[in-house]
Formats: structure tokens, sequence, C-alpha cells
């Protein structure tokens, strides 16, 4: 009996967030990202930090990103369903990963990986939940301080995978503040 309470709670709560999100959509507001599923193997929510608005370069430019810290060889999973659109070696970022979400409308950016998964392909479709690689600290992470560099941007209308709006991840990750 609890079981079916909890999947009619899950199912009206589900139900409840597609009105709001189609209730934006028609106000004209930007799409929301969903809730999304922890990027890192083994880290949990409550360990999350938000560092979106930490400055990068001296206060040049903002970190648009969160870093979570985790042990080279972590797997990296995907947050959602979508796409693999671009796999990309960055002097910053190092070895990276793009993925669309379902709708086209985010683009999900994890750098520092240590490599990719086996098998790895542009235009590949992921589950949420694929293990797309392995946490690093390629690019210009510290090496002695390893970490999934995640981002998210809302994309225009010409769907380019390296440029949209950042979007602070930190919510959809299920981080609370402190
Ligand atoms: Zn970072």
């Amino acid at each position: 009996m609890a079981a079916l309470l909890c999947l009619a709670w899950a199912g009206s709560a589900f139900a409840a967030a597609d009105a709001s999100a189609a209730a934006a959509a028609a106000a004209g507001a930007p799409a929301e990202p969903p809730a999304l599923l922890l990027p890192v193997q083994g880290v949990s929510a409550s360990q999350l930090r938000d560092t979106f608005g930490d400055d990068r370069d001296g206060g040049q430019r903002g970190h648009e990103a969160l870093d979570i810290m985790a042990p080279t060889g972590a797997p990296v999973l995907a947050v959602d369903d979508g796409r693999i659109v671009k796999l990309f070696l960055s002097q910053p970022g190092g070895i990276t990963v793009y993925q669309f979400d379902p709708t086209g409308r985010f683009a999900y950016y994890y750098a520092h990986l240590d490599r990719y998964a086996d098998g790895l392909a542009e235009g590949q479709a992921v589950r949420r939940g694929s293990v797309i690689g392995y946490v690093g600290a390629t690019g210009n992470a510290r090496a002695d301080a390893p970490h999934l560099h995640f981002a998210i941007f809302r994309l225009g209308p010409e769907k380019q995978w390296w440029k949209g709006e950042p979007v602070n991840p930190f919510p959809y990750l299920g981080g609370k503040p402190p």
C-alpha cells in the first residue's frame, strides 16, 4: 500500500512539473532544465558546493559552472537523456563532452575528464546515468585537485554546441544552500 501511495505521489508531482513548464512556456518565460542526475558516481547532493558565481582569471570572467571534487577515475554519468554532440579537447577544459538534452534546449558540458568512456562517439544517444567518461584533471585543473567541471547552458536558436546562456546547475542537481 505504501508503495502505491508513493507511485501516486510521484505521478502527481510529475504532472505538476509538466503543468508549470507549460505555463512558463505559454508566458514566454525561458524554459527551465529538469531535475538532473548528479553526474559523478559516489558523490551526493549534500557534498555539492555552489561555485557558479566564483571569479576566474582575477575577476575577468565568472566560473559559470560547478566544480564537483572527486577522485581520478570516478565514473562521470550523463545527467539527462539526450545526445553527445561534441567531444572536444580544449586548453582550459581538457578532455570535454557536450551533450544536448532531448528537446535541444539545453547543453550539458563536462570537463577535465581523465578519459572518455570506451566507444563514446559524437551523435551517440545516451540515457540518464550512462557512463560517458571518468573524472580527471586535464586542461587547467590542478593536478592535485581532480574534479568534474559541470555546466549547463540554454541554447540559442542556432543550437550551437559552444555557446549559450549559462544556467546555474546547483539547484537542478539537488544542491541546497548552506
Ligand atoms: Zn570549474
